[in-house]
């Protein structure tokens, strides 16, 4: 049984679909998308010996080592051009690394812009769809969710018409903030304590960093005008 988060990134992989899942550590998600028979194939990537060997125990207990190909390999480099992916799983990591992965695999001629990317960052959401816009992704869907006290944002893009995204946008993220709902709330009232007890950490620096301090208030600003 998947978590509730897994399943929800699984969700947004369209039916069908040829799925490569980075840093998929036990093989969880294509395992179970694979027997609901909604992927025909996927590639499971693993970075790390121990979760890359894991995928491996996982998917022979499944039976399905026809279906997936566990490959050990950084980031989006476990994509071959015969694999045909045209969905992409990066979950559970931070949004700067999901970037970074994301840009090695454009610099590496892993992706061609075709594939929906489903994304799941645990922070440092911000970040990640800068990267999307500047790389012309559309942020197609977006999913907030609270697992055992955790807050969980799911990012959904593809290569469609260019939309132009404003800072709050990027910040909260479009659909996030359109729709307002209650995990988004508590979500951003946490997000309140933090950055003030960060801001009071600044105010007191013998140099106070003044940009670092002013983008906190700016910050601030804009949650405590979502959460009015
Ligand atoms: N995707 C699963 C999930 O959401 O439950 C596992 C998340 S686990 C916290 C993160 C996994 O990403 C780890 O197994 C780690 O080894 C792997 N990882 C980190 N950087 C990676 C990279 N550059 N390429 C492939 N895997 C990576």
């Amino acid at each position: 049984e998947l978590s509730q988060r897994l399943a929800r990134v699984g969700s947004h992989v369209p039916q069908d679909a040829r799925l490569a899942d980075i840093g998929s550590d036990h093989a969880y998600l294509p395992v179970a998308l694979m027997l609901k028979n909604k992927i025909t194939f996927a590639v499971a990537g693993e970075v790390v010996k121990g979760p890359f060997q894991s995928a491996e125990k996982q998917v022979r207990k499944s039976g399905l080592t026809d279906q997936i190909v566990v490959r050990l390999a950084d980031g989006l480099d476990a994509i071959e051009e015969t694999d045909r992916i045209n969905a992409i799983t990066i979950a559970g990591m931070g949004g700067t690394l999901i970037r970074s992965i994301l840009e090695a695999g454009k610099q590496h001629g892993r992706i061609n812009g075709s594939e929906r990317l489903i994304l799941q960052p645990n922070v440092g959401e911000k970040t990640l769809r800068e990267w999307l816009v500047e790389n012309e992704y559309t942020i197609i869907e977006e999913e907030i969710l609270a697992e055992n006290k955790k807050i969980y944002e799911i990012i959904v893009a593809e290569k469609q018409e260019p939309v132009s995204y404003s800072d709050q946008e990027l910040f909260f993220g479009p659909h996030l903030l359109k729709e307002k709902n209650d995990v988004f709330i508590q979500k951003w009232q946490r997000e309140i304590a933090g950055k003030e007890r960060v801001l009071a950490q600044l105010e007191k620096a013998e140099e106070k960093p003044l940009e670092k301090v002013a983008e906190i208030q700016t910050q601030l600003a804009w949650i405590k005008e979502v959460l009015a």
